[in-house]
């Protein structure tokens, strides 16, 4: 295919507003002020041709707030809704990207029913380990959340990815730990722009800027290291870093056309 012929989308489909100093790990050791952070709840289309024939890539998937509002979000449309107002029907989505396996990336995969799925091979893992263990309890996913992931596994559908891998053409995915044990950060070669797509390495422009941590973590350092590594690759790339959860990102990238703009921005 062309190379950046792609576009990527991003939508909305959540939110809340939360304290700088509950969700940037230490916060206080910065010595400057708190406030409130407008925090989105988010997943992404990437579209391209390959081949000759359309393509559409799903990053993550979102997941049903009404169901259960884990930390208070709120529903604003539902992902289903989302979905249809960017012309995506999930049963013909090519593939899905997991970030990671938390409740509000995963929540809908069962939705896309012939997508190829591809995860981190760490992510993948970590979670099944700690389901087939019975420690689930306690955690940000839930067995319901990785059923559709063993079903794509059994199905012959699941990708494990252990190190930086183009995917498609022009979508390179890296496995980052930190949030996660095997988080993926997702680089796509756009044809307007080059982006990446931190999801949960960086929720918020804060910590692009920054380096500074999030509160949730399974290792500091890891996610430390993690966030240099964005910046750098960012730097070696020209990309656009674009942070998981910020809903600053709805002012600096235009709204979506047509009935899309209710909940979508085109980030390239
Ligand atoms: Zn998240």
């Amino acid at each position: 295919m062309p190379q950046g012929s792609l576009s990527v989308w991003q939508v909305k489909y959540g939110e809340r507003v939360v304290r700088r100093s509950d969700v940037l790990h230490d916060y206080a050791q910065y010595g400057v002020p708190d406030g409130n952070l407008d925090m989105d709840y988010n997943f992404w289309v990437v579209r391209g041709r390959d081949n000759g024939r359309d393509t559409t890539i799903l990053v993550d998937t979102g997941y049903d707030i009404a169901a259960r509002d884990w930390l208070g979000e709120i529903s604003v449309t539902p992902p289903p809704e989302g979905l249809d107002l960017v012309d995506v029907d999930p049963t013909t989505v090519d593939m899905v990207i997991t970030s990671h396996f938390h409740y509000d990336h995963i929540g809908y995969l069962h939705l896309f029913t012939n997508a190829q799925v591809v995860s981190g091979r760490v992510e993948y893992d970590y979670w099944f380990g700690k389901w087939e263990a019975g420690a689930l309890e306690g955690e940000f996913t839930t067995a319901e959340n990785l059923e559709p992931v063993r079903k794509a596994r059994d199905d012959g559908r699941l990708r494990l990815v252990s190190h930086e891998t183009e995917v498609f053409p022009g979508i390179t995915v890296y496995p980052i730990g930190g949030h996660c044990p095997g988080e993926l950060l997702v680089r796509i070669d756009a044809a307007t722009r080059g982006l990446i797509l931190a999801v949960d390495a960086a929720h918020f422009y804060e910590q692009i800027e920054n380096e500074w941590p999030f509160f949730a973590f399974t290792d500091l350092d890891e996610m430390k290291a993690g966030l240099a590594f964005i910046n750098r690759l960012a730097a070696e790339t020209g990309a656009e870093v674009i942070p998981g959860h910020d809903a600053r990102v709805r002012d600096r990238y235009p709204a979506a056309p047509g009935k899309a703009a209710k909940v979508a921005n085109v980030l390239a």
